[in-house]
């Protein structure tokens, strides 16, 4: 790549990491200001202001907004367009310490880390030179600027260049991606009004190590996704002095945590890449007193990341499993029961308890039968009540839900209720079997086969962290999306995705990324060489292939 871009790039990256833009907080106002400002004073959105403008977060009560810039190229009249993204936010600087001051500073904080002691490795690569350290400089400061300093490079030649660039650069990515999440339908009302066709979507977020000593520099074709599958457990309370006459929704949820976490039979697999296994993210019983009566809920959720596998199949693996834990833990309690009156010299009889596992929906069709009609209205109320109430964890107004429609219930012999907790992030695995996955493939292929570097590049499938690429599209085969919109209590009040544009966009996306090491601590640095040499022509001939 021309020097001058290098340079470009390198000083874009330090002006955007010298205005701090922490989630949730007014400075991601700035920030989006601070990327309007430096992108109009470029010579093409001075001659098109109109191509440059802010996309608000609707409902949101800082006010946050994201950018959108675009640059319609003049040598030929062309649909062609690429979509690119950066966040524009970051993560908190308190784990700076007393060097929180100089965390939106790259060149006094590399200077003054100097000055302290650092993990070995760290110490190595700030001696080295070669690396800039600072908040959002690596997540992904340098990645935004890399899409800015190209856009400016080429519409500096705009008679020359033949096709539509669209960049969005994103609030609250850290965060519930009220930024991605109001561009997708700026971006289907783009198209609906200039016809564009949409190519890719390419994000410029960060690439590290998979594990420590790795030398490849990889680039991601598609991406993870996540779902949150949660057991709702109802026990039977009894009183701690007859505790064999109820059924614990802990140890229930116990042996659903022991079968499930961390278990490889639950990874993703697709090409050979493997996603981790779930893991919990909570455990714990719903009653909120101490008292000498054994709980009567309990609550188990999982981060499950998938490659492959779609709401519905996730949902079909986790009632199987629980129900297989429920029948262990009736099964135990029998044996230990039987021995217990056996060292008691009392009789023993079964226990009365039936393992049986259903799905939220299965339960809200059993209650709606009982209740009638009112039913939906009564749940709808609720969940609008739950929206309202900002005290309340966005995962616990989920769960809210499911006691509120247990609640309803006349049964009330134990049951696993299986659902998804919030939030929801498709996988986009990209096949090449569609024209678009083909010619990107093509595209990325090219791109690291042609750039001579002594860095060892990799293209892969899958970007292996959680983003907002995963709004770029959604599955369409039928029943998918419903599976999961009647399986998310309040599904559309509590929580709500613009699941409509995601699967009408159909995006074929990919991640091409700064290196750098240590994302979300406070050694986070960017390696400057990759970063602002070879990562930029690299997004440079993918976009330029995608056009051809
Ligand atoms: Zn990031």
């Amino acid at each position: 790549m021309k020097l001058e871009l290098t340079k470009r790039i390198e000083q874009i990256a330090l002006d955007l990491t010298s205005q701090l833009s922490v989630l949730d907080t007014p400075d991601e106002i700035l920030i989006a200001e601070k990327v309007y400002s430096i992108m109009s004073e470029m010579k093409y959105f001075k001659a098109h202001p109109e191509n440059l403008y802010f996309v608000p977060v609707k409902g949101d009560k800082l006010g946050r907004k994201s950018v959108v810039a675009i640059v319609n190229g003049e040598k030929k009249p062309s649909d062609k367009t690429v979509v690119m993204i950066g966040h524009i936010d970051t993560v908190g600087i308190s784990d700076y310490g007393p060097l929180a001051e100089y965390a939106n500073q790259p060149l006094v904080l590399t200077e003054k880390f100097k000055e302290i002691e650092l993990p070995a490795q760290v110490k190595k690569d700030l001696e080295s030179g070669e690396y800039l350290f600072g908040r959002g400089i690596f997540d992904m400061k340098s990645g935004d600027a890399i899409i800015m300093a190209l856009m400016e490079m080429i519409s500096d030649d705009i008679e020359n260049f033949e096709g539509n660039l669209i960049y969005g650069a994103v609030c609250d990515e850290e965060g519930n991606s009220g930024g991605m999440l109001n561009v997708v339908p700026e971006l289907c009302r783009l198209q609906d009004e200039k016809k564009y066709d949409y190519l890719a979507l390419l994000d410029t977020d960060y690439m590290t190590e998979e594990y420590e000593g790795d030398e490849n520099k990889y680039v991601y074709v598609g991406t993870v996704g996540k779902l949150m599958p949660t057991f709702f457990v109802v026990g039977k309370e009894t009183h701690v002095g007859e505790s064999f006459k109820g059924i614990d929704p802990n140890q229930i949820a116990a042996e659903i945590t022991r079968r499930i976490n961390l278990n490889p039979e639950f990874s993703d697999v697709a090409e050979g890449e493997v996603t981790l296994p779930p893991v919990t993210l909570k455990q714990r019983d719903l009653k909120p007193e101490y008292s000498v009566q054994i709980a009567k809920t309990a609550v188990v959720f999982f981060n499950y990341a998938t490659h492959c596998s779609t709401p519905d199949q996730v949902l079909d693996k986790m009632v199987k499993a629980g129900q297989e834990c429920f029948q262990n833990v009736v099964d135990m309690l029998n044996e230990r029961y039987e021995k217990f009156c056996e060292m008691a010299h009392r009789p023993f009889h079964k226990l009365p308890w039936e393992a049986r596992t259903m799905t939220y929906h299965q339960l809200c069709e059993v209650v709606k039968a009982e209740v009638g009609e009112e039913f939906d209205a009564k749940v709808q109320a609720y969940a609008e009540e739950l929206a309202k109430d900002e005290t309340i964890d966005a995962r616990d107004r989920n769960t809210h839900l499911v006691e509120f429609v247990h609640g309803m219930w006349s049964d009330k012999n134990p049951v696993l209720i299986v659902y998804f907790s919030q939030p929801y992030y498709p996988h986009i695995y990209i096949k090449g079997d569609e024209p678009k996955e083909k010619a990107l493939l093509d595209a990325v292929a090219d791109a690291v086969d042609t750039t001579k570097t002594d860095y060892k590049l990799v293209y892969k499938k899958f970007f292996p962290y959680i983003s907002d690429l995963s709004y770029g599209a959604a599955p369409r085969e039928d029943g998918i999306i419903e599976a999961f919109m009647e399986n998310m209590p309040g599904y559309g009040t509590v929580y709500n995705l613009p699941m409509k544009e995601m699967q009408r966009l159909n995006l074929p996306v990919l991640d091409i990324g700064s290196f750098g090491k240590d994302a979300h601590k406070f050694t986070e640095r960017i390696e400057k060489k990759y970063t602002f040499e070879v990562a930029p022509e690299l997004v440079y001939k993918t976009v330029m292939n995608l056009l051809k």
